[in-house]
């Protein structure tokens, strides 16, 4: 067969498959050990000496171009298939995928970064306290020497060691005092402990201790700071309701109602205030001047007024929460609410 012949048949034969299989197919009919390329280089024997090299050339050059047209034409039909591939196996990004659940941030703890906000706004400093007291700060130089009956009002924790889980954060105050100079206004917010376990008890709960020492700190001044802070912390208008009480370390010593924010404070049918119109949500005083004393703040010239409130209970009140023990199970059932 003539060479020029045998080229244009290869090229039409490869440039017209449509499968690897078949290229393969084409090289073999070719380029193969039986192939018509080598079927031709075998009769170069056989020409006249001049001609063997024009006509070895040739071949070479043809052979170069199959080859060349078999290159091509391979990776030609690899994309392709690779194309169909991919068009088979196509991914739906359209499906919807799986949720992996979502957290939310415990009511307690949104309580306490919104009371943390509300006072660090109005200037006061957050301060800390550890949860493993002394007798001495705990009770002592907050007016509650061994034996005062009012240590009966708290059922509390001792070690062996004679130290004490604290059942208040005003023990806090107490370090405030001592460290820091007059005007003082400071916040703690931490975990406090009692020996109780019931509906509205549980043996850890949260406290949170206001104190401000000033020369012109008043029962006034209390009020309306109380009325600003729980107005921000339920964000509606509240109304306030002091009542007179006892708490060792200040004098006059207060409790505090607020309107029911369950019934608006019309004490119709109501599991919150039962029937009153009024919740209680936090003590306070004006701090005790033996405790100022005490704490070597000269009584001449400062007074002081601190706040102790539940903010589990606040909790409660702010998202009508019925048992303080729902807080504490973790359940996610419950907590997904908030
Ligand atoms: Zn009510």
């Amino acid at each position: 067969m003539q060479l020029e012949t045998l080229l244009q048949q290869a090229e039409h034969a490869i440039k017209s498959t449509t499968s690897i299989q078949d290229l393969e197919q084409c090289r073999v009919e070719y380029l193969g050990k039986k192939g018509s390329l080598t079927e031709i280089i075998k009769t170069i024997g056989q020409l006249p000496p001049d001609e063997r090299k024009l006509a070895g050339q040739n071949i070479n050059l043809a052979k170069e171009n199959i080859e060349q047209w078999i290159k091509e034409k391979s990776i030609l039909l690899k994309n392709n298939q690779l194309k169909q591939q991919l068009e088979k196996e196509t991914i739906d990004i359209t499906l919807p995928g799986r949720d992996t659940g979502c957290g939310s941030i415990h009511p307690v703890t949104q309580s306490i970064e919104d009371l943390q906000r509300i006072f660090e706004q109005m200037g006061f400093i957050s301060l800390e306290g550890p949860e493993i007291e002394d007798d001495e700060h705990n009770f002592t130089r907050l007016n509650t020497p061994p034996f005062h009956p009012a240590r009966a009002m708290q059922d509390t924790f001792y070690f062996p060691n004679g130290l004490l889980l604290r059942t208040q954060t005003s023990a806090v105050q107490i370090r405030a005092m001592k460290y820091m100079q007059p005007p003082l206004r400071m916040i703690s917010i931490g975990r406090v402990y009692r020996r109780d376990f019931d509906l509205t008890h549980t043996p850890m709960f949260h406290q949170i201790e206001v104190l401000v020492i000033d020369e012109d700190a008043t029962l006034a001044t209390l009020k309306h700071l109380l009325t600003q802070v729980l107005q921000a912390f339920f964000a509606r208008e509240v109304t306030i309701q002091f009542r007179p009480s006892y708490f060792p370390f200040t004098e006059p010593s207060l409790e505090v109602d607020i309107g029911c924010i369950a019934c608006n404070g019309r004490g119709t049918v109501c599991r919150v205030c039962k029937q009153t119109g009024f919740v209680e949500v936090l003590g306070c005083g004006m701090v005790h001047p033996h405790v100022l004393k005490m704490a070597d703040v000269d009584t001449k010239r400062y007074r002081g007024f601190a706040v102790g409130a539940g903010i589990d209970r606040l909790t409660m009140l702010k998202y009508g929460i019925l048992d303080l023990r729902s807080l504490f199970e973790n359940d996610v059932r419950f907590l997904k609410q908030f």
